[in-house]
Order: structure tokens, then sequence, then C-alpha cells
């Protein structure tokens, strides 16, 4: 058997989440909040269940659920987004990148991706039989150095693949950004693919500069989102994917046959849920204080954290506290401590190990209380 992905293990949240299972550690690895979701919302599942929508939804969505999701985009990024031809419901933001990545990519195309990358970038477009080109983010702000894309740049270049705010970092990207990426795309047919499953998850008045904003590149774009991450329901697995109407076409010639329509009764919930906007405008704020609640813990430790703008997520460096390369420290602290994170090196396939490690601080309080004592342990 010859494997398509030879180079690829198991997912490292699979395998830190196991870890601290394993370890009874607390679990600041693999990113879901500990929290309780909405229970409003679990209500209005269990309302459209008993009211019969419990059989298969449109290939496409719900249509109240698009129709409302095209009003949340015209009052959040000023654009116009058609529900019937340009919005898909999927199940869940990394289904929806699959798919976007396998409507557009052919053997021996070129897609640019910046390290580190969500772990699932890279095997996704191996399998699609195309190359990943990869940029590292310039350390340690995990800043995009445009001229560096631009020199990689070549004739099989298909995609450019954003995440903003960027999982595992935390950084988001700008204006600036998006000015550089229109002058390297335009008069060219690369496309790109916009990962915003964090689109809310972004601190200290920042803008997030979604695609969804500039309607002349959403002409080659995909923009992908994830109820999980906006509604503190990772266990749903349920997203939508936005484009254009002759991308999103192709786009539902794979979905229809792969995966058909997505869970009825919560995208029914949903549709009414979303009426309630202050439920995603206070997102930023709250998930802020988690973030500086857990910066205002941690500095009784060793550890030296860099920024975090958006995302459920935090990195820190170690240096002060051990040498050793960030996926043994990981394992270490969670074996002999008790806290489970994530080693950033493993979204790098170039192999680089800055020795950082990540945080999620979606958690109660009590938990990130609990991690930092135990952190407080190492010597
Ligand atoms: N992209 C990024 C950057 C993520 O962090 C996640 C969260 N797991 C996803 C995509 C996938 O979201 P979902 O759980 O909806 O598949
Ligand atoms: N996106 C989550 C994270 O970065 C995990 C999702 C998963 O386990 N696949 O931690």
């Amino acid at each position: 058997f010859i494997s398509k992905l030879p180079d690829t293990g198991t997912s490292i949240f699979t395998v830190m989440s196991a870890l601290a299972s394993e370890h009874n550690a607390v679990n600041l690895g693999q990113g879901f909040p500990d929290f309780p979701m909405n229970q409003e919302l679990i209500g209005l599942v269990e309302k459209a269940m008993k009211a019969g929508f419990n059989q298969y939804a449109p290939m496409q969505g719900y249509t109240p659920l698009r129709n409302i999701l095209s009003e949340k985009i015209a009052s959040l990024y000023s654009t116009a987004v058609d529900p019937d031809s340009q919005i898909t419901i999927t199940p869940g933001g990394t289904y929806a990148i699959y798919t976007a990545l396998t409507t557009i990519l052919r053997p021996g195309d070129e897609v640019i991706i910046f390290e580190p990358a969500y772990d699932s970038y890279i095997p996704n477009v191996v399998a699609n039989g195309a190359t990943p080109v990869l940029v590292n983010l310039q350390f340690p702000e995990y800043k995009i150095d445009w001229d560096e894309v631009e020199k990689k740049i070549t004739s099989k270049t298909k995609m450019i693949m954003l995440n903003t705010p960027h999982n595992p970092t935390g950084a988001i990207i700008s204006d600036n950004d998006i000015q550089r990426l229109r002058k390297i795309v335009s008069n060219t047919g690369i496309y790109i693919l916009s990962d915003e499953v964090y689109e809310h998850l972004i601190f200290d008045n920042s803008k997030h500069c979604s695609i969804l904003r500039y309607p002349d590149l959403l002409e080659r774009s995909f923009v992908c989102f994830s109820f999980g991450k906006v509604y503190h329901c990772t266990g749903w697995k349920l997203g939508y994917i936005v484009s254009s109407p002759l991308l999103m076409k192709e786009f539902r010639k794979l979905h229809q046959f792969n995966c058909f329509s997505c869970h009825t009764p919560s995208q029914v919930a949903l549709a009414q849920f979303l009426e309630n906007t202050e439920a995603y405008t206070s997102l930023g704020t709250f998930l802020q204080k988690k973030r500086d609640y857990f910066i205002n813990l941690m500095s009784s430790t060793r550890f030296d954290l860099l920024d975090s703008k958006g995302s459920y997520f935090i990195c820190a460096r170690y240096e002060r506290i051990s040498d050793e390369s960030d996926k043994d420290f990981a394992v270490r602290i969670t074996k002999e401590y008790g806290v489970a994170t994530i080693p950033v090196s493993a979204f790098y396939r170039s192999g680089t190990d800055n020795k950082v490690i990540r945080f999620c601080f979606a958690k109660k309080e009590e938990t990130l209380e609990q991690a930092i004592e135990r952190l407080n342990k190492i010597n």
C-alpha cells in the first residue's frame, strides 16, 4: 500500500488530549471551551426536533440560516452576499477547508501556506496531489513577510491560504496585509482560502480584516467559518463557507456527494439564535477577559508569553525553564506537572522549533487557576 500521506501521523490534538486524560492533566492543549454553551440555543435545538425538523436539510443548508448569515455579513462587513448562490452550510470548518481545496487543486499545483499552520492544511493539500510551498511567519510577532511570498510565487501557484485570527499564534492580519495580498494576486489566477473560524475572537478593539470586506478578493476566495467556535459547541461540527457564485457552484458539486447536507435541527435553531447579534458581538470582550486573566496568572511563572491579538490561544517561550525541544517539554509537563499544552513545532512541516508552546485560555477561571498553580511547581 502506498500511502497518500506518508509524512502524516496522528493529529497533535488527539495525541495531547489522550496524554492529558491518561495523566489526569488540566487540558490547555486542544482548543475547546470547558464552560457550558448557551442553554437557550440547546432549547431551540430540542424545540426544532420536537417540531419535526428531523429529515434532510437542503443540500446547500437550511434557507433561513443562510438568509440570516447573509444579513450578518452585510452588517459586519458591508458586503452583499447572495444566500442562495454564495453560502453553503458545512459539517465544520475543517470540512469546508478540505472541500474548497479539493474544488480548486489539481496535481502539480502549488499552495502557499504560512507556518506555523493549522495542522490540517498541509495534509489536505498533499491529499489533493498539490505541493505546499511554506513561508515562515516572522518570529516572534508571527507577521507575514510579503516579500518572501512574492519570491515564492511561480506559474504553478494556485492558492494562498490565510488564517486570521491565527491558530496557533493569535496573530491577526491588517489592512496593509490585504493590500499586499491584493497586489500579488491581481492579474493572476491565484485563489485565496481564508480560514476565519475565530472571526469574533479578536481583542483590544482590533478590526477583523475578513476577506468578506473586499468584494474584489471574494471573487477568487473561499472564506471558512465554524459555529463551534462562535457558540462554544465545538462538538456540533457545524460551519459554513462563503465564496463567489461561480466557485460555490463547483464546491457544491463535491459537497453534494460527500456529505449532501448537515444536521437539520441545529441549523433551524441557529437560524433563530442568530437574531441575537449580541451573542457574537460580545464574544471578543468575553474571551479578552479570559486572555487577560490568564496573562495575569502566568506572571507568577517563568514562562514568557508572546502577544495574542485573537483566537483562543496564547503562546509562551519556556527558555528560562528548560532547553528541551518543545515536544519533549510539552509531554514532560503533562506527565510530571499535569498541564497539557500544544508544542508549536507540531504546526511546522519545516521542523522549526522556536521552543514555544501554545495554551488555550478558553476555560473557566478555576481551570486556569488550577493549571497555573501546577505550572508554578516547575523548577
Ligand atoms: N481552522 C482553524 C484555524 C481551527 O482552529 C479550527 C478549529 N478546530 C478549524 C479550522 C476547524 O473548525 P471545525 O471544528 O468547525 O471543523
Ligand atoms: N482547532 C482546535 C485546536 O487548534 C482543535 C480541533 C481538533 O482537535 N481537530 O486546538
